[in-house]
């Protein structure tokens, strides 16, 4: 549990030189920034088929970004994940991703993408600085592959995914959000990868936004149910420790080089631990991925507020980072859909 530290509103986040911390004490150090609205997929879960993309005038430029990225870093932000949207049908994404890397204070530079363009990218990525890569991909059958992204082809994500390894990007984490109706039995498929790969594989339970809601309330899975399916299939999962914080309750099937994870927001959130925030690809701070409240940084941006205006802004925002999302009580966020936050 982290500490819970009460301050008065109108008392600085924290001592300059420690980072950023919000009205709970929790530190700010993790800023995921969505390049862009689009993607070159249609995952059921995610976006309607036929949603309506931002635009291009009112997504943040290259430039508007870097800005947003040094602010972040110098309020503490060591961690950056690039995802959208998909992040790699962003244009000039390998020169946007070296220049984020060359931020002073980013340690760690990440990315969530579909994988499907990583065979040609994820080489170039790595090169610019990109440590490490989510893909995320809900089945190994090609059939139930493409029912649930629409139109998408498993084999491009599977060279995708071997391109990231060959490509040094490390560890390689595959990411499943588990849909009823989909692939609940799809499961165990994709736990067998960590039997012959060092590989990461998540199983995300599926939250609800906005206009798709009722249809991801409805074909939700708790993670307790994944594992036993994975556990009626492979054997027991060991539980393990890992170093540092993860979402993920972590495990490990007999003799596996890789983990499986589950990361469980809906059933066992996660929000004491969370110290993190949300870029919008059109430059809003969102506070936490499953409430509406967001900060507009792009307004006073293109208005010409100071850089100091700017970290102002964005340090106040954090601050306000609400305790945790309210789901168990019906709190549904209404004004987006994932793919116009990020994961
Ligand atoms: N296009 C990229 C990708 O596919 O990873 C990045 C953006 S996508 C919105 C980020 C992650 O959010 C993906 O792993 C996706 O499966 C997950 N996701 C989308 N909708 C979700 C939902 N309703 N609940 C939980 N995860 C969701």
């Amino acid at each position: 549990m982290a500490t819970i530290v009460s301050r008065h509103p109108h008392q600085p986040a924290a001592a300059p030189g420690e980072g950023m911390r919000d009205q709970y004490g929790r530190k700010i150090r993790d800023l995921r920034v969505s390049l862009t609205d689009r993607c070159n997929l249609r995952c059921v879960y995610c976006m309607p088929e036929a949603v309506e993309f931002k635009p291009r005038d009112e997504i943040l430029t290259d430039d508007e970004i870097l800005v947003l990225v040094r602010v972040a870093a110098e309020l503490g932000v060591t961690k950056i994940r690039l995802t959208g949207g998909e992040p790699t049908v962003r244009s000039n994404i390998v020169g946007l991703t070296a220049r984020i890397a060359q931020v002073s204070g980013i340690e760690d530079l990440a990315m969530t993408t579909n994988g499907v363009r990583l065979r040609e990218l994820a080489q170039p990525l790595a090169a610019a600085g990109l440590r490490r890569i989510n893909v995320s991909l809900d089945t190994l059958d090609r059939e139930q592959f493409r029912a649930i992204t629409r139109w998408g082809n498993l084999d491009d994500v599977l060279d995708g995914l071997a391109a990231a390894e060959a490509a040094g990007l490390q560890p390689v984490k595959v990411n499943a959000v588990v849909v009823r109706g989909f692939n609940e039995d799809a499961v165990a498929d994709l736990a067998r990868l960590t039997l012959t790969r060092p590989w990461a594989v998540r199983f995300i339970e599926m939250m609800p936004f906005g206009s798709v809601a009722g249809f991801q309330t409805n074909a939700y899975v708790p993670s307790r149910e994944t594992m036993g399916r994975i556990e009626a299939a492979l054997g027991p999962l060991t539980p393990i420790d890992v170093t540092g914080y993860d979402p993920a309750r972590t495990y490990r099937l007999a003799g596996a080089p890789g983990t499986l994870g589950f990361i469980s927001s809906v059933s066992q959130p996660f929000c004491a631990q969370c110290g993190r925030v949300r870029l919008t690809a059109e430059g809003r701070l969102r506070l936490c991925l499953l409430r509406d409240d967001e900060a507009d940084l792009r307004t006073p941006l293109r208005a010409g507020a100071s850089y100091e205006e700017i970290r102002e802004r964005f340090r106040a925002a954090a601050y306000r980072k609400p305790w945790g999302h309210g789901l168990a009580r019906g709190v549904i966020p209404q004004r987006r859909i994932m793919s116009q936050i990020g994961g």
